[in-house]
């Protein structure tokens, strides 16, 4: 089974953790009505929705402290100190939910913010690890919902991340994540029946359209040009030079729980915090195009990049 455990998260950090426990919270007037999980970087604040055996509980929880470890992986640290997790089993008379270990899931954003996970409650916990959902829906976290119109980058930043997590993690092989970020970025430019719409507009109406995979995918490819043009910057310039120190650099000075935006202001966030006009400048071109963008040039640049970013997970992070 693949994990996001790591040496470096070793069992000293763990008991931290577990001393946290005992303390006060104080952050959370209903913090009482949660179960604790001491996780990589905060607190996992669960809220068992639905019956589960003590042996399922504990593979859920297991499956957690791993997807926590793993959200690390992203700048260091996590986009909150305390993320609620709502776990809802599926049960059996719903059929129109896949028998995939997590079915269906959302990001709640009424405080504390967190994920809403459907889960299968009698699956091993190499089924959730090995599941995308919680990588793409914690990566929601990093960044305010932006409303519907600029949903399309909220869906591109997890679908971008919910890949790169799985890479560093060691769950999937930089072959592995280019298939696949080709095989979506096919599926989005298959998505081809709203060619009258430029992504802003369909982005307002995904919902109705059904237009789930050119409103993700071309999400997914603007931050991957991002990233590229971040890591070709110079590093003695003191703008960031990938987009994780553009998240973790606005998750510093910007992002707070139930905080709320939009496309243009994050875009103007993220300029402000990295240095120069990309954002602004990638925003307005792709809230503008009306098809998945040719993907091609961009995914081959970005190979090398695949390769590079398979860190060796047994030495810290470098923003630790
Ligand atoms: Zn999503």
């Amino acid at each position: 089974m693949h994990s996001c455990h790591a040496a470096w998260l070793s069992s000293g950090l763990r008991a931290l953790g577990l001393v946290l426990l005992w303390l006060p919270s104080g952050a959370l007037a209903t913090a009482a009505t949660y179960e604790q999980l001491p996780g990589a970087d905060g607190t996992f604040l669960i809220e068992w929705r639905g019956e589960f055996s003590p042996a399922e509980q504990n593979t859920l929880r297991a499956w957690l402290t791993d997807v926590g470890d793993c959200v690390s992986l992203l700048h260091g640290r996590w986009p909150r100190a305390e993320i609620r997790i709502a776990l809802q089993p599926v049960s059996s008379d719903k059929p129109y939910f896949s028998s995939s270990a997590v079915p269906f899931a959302r990001v709640l954003r009424n405080r504390p913010e967190g994920v809403l996970f459907y889960v299968t409650p009698s699956r091993p916990l190499a089924d959730y690890v090995n599941d995308w959902t919680a990588y793409h829906e914690l990566s929601h976290l990093f960044i305010p919902y932006p409303g519907r119109r600029d949903v399309w980058i909220s869906e591109g930043l997890a679908s971008y991340y919910q890949n790169i997590l799985q890479l560093r993690a060691g769950i999937l092989s930089p072959t592995e994540v280019r298939d696949r970020f080709a095989a979506a970025f096919e599926r989005g430019a298959a998505d081809s029946d709203d060619a009258d719409l430029t992504l802003g507009e369909l982005s307002g109406r995904m919902m109705e359209r059904r237009a789930f995979m050119r409103v993700y995918w071309s999400g997914a490819l603007m931050f991957m040009e991002a990233d590229i043009a971040l890591r070709q910057r110079d590093p003695e310039s003191g703008m960031a030079t990938t987009l994780d120190e553009v998240l973790r650099r606005y998750g510093e000075c910007c992002l707070s729980d139930g905080a709320e935006t939009t496309g243009p202001r994050l875009a103007a966030d993220f300029d402000r915090v990295a240095g120069g006009d990309l954002f602004a400048t990638l925003y307005r071109r792709y809230a503008a195009t009306t098809a998945m963008p040719d993907y091609r040039a961009i995914l081959a640049a970005a190979e090398p990049l695949l390769q590079a970013d398979q860190r060796d997970r047994s030495v810290p992070a470098e923003s630790r």
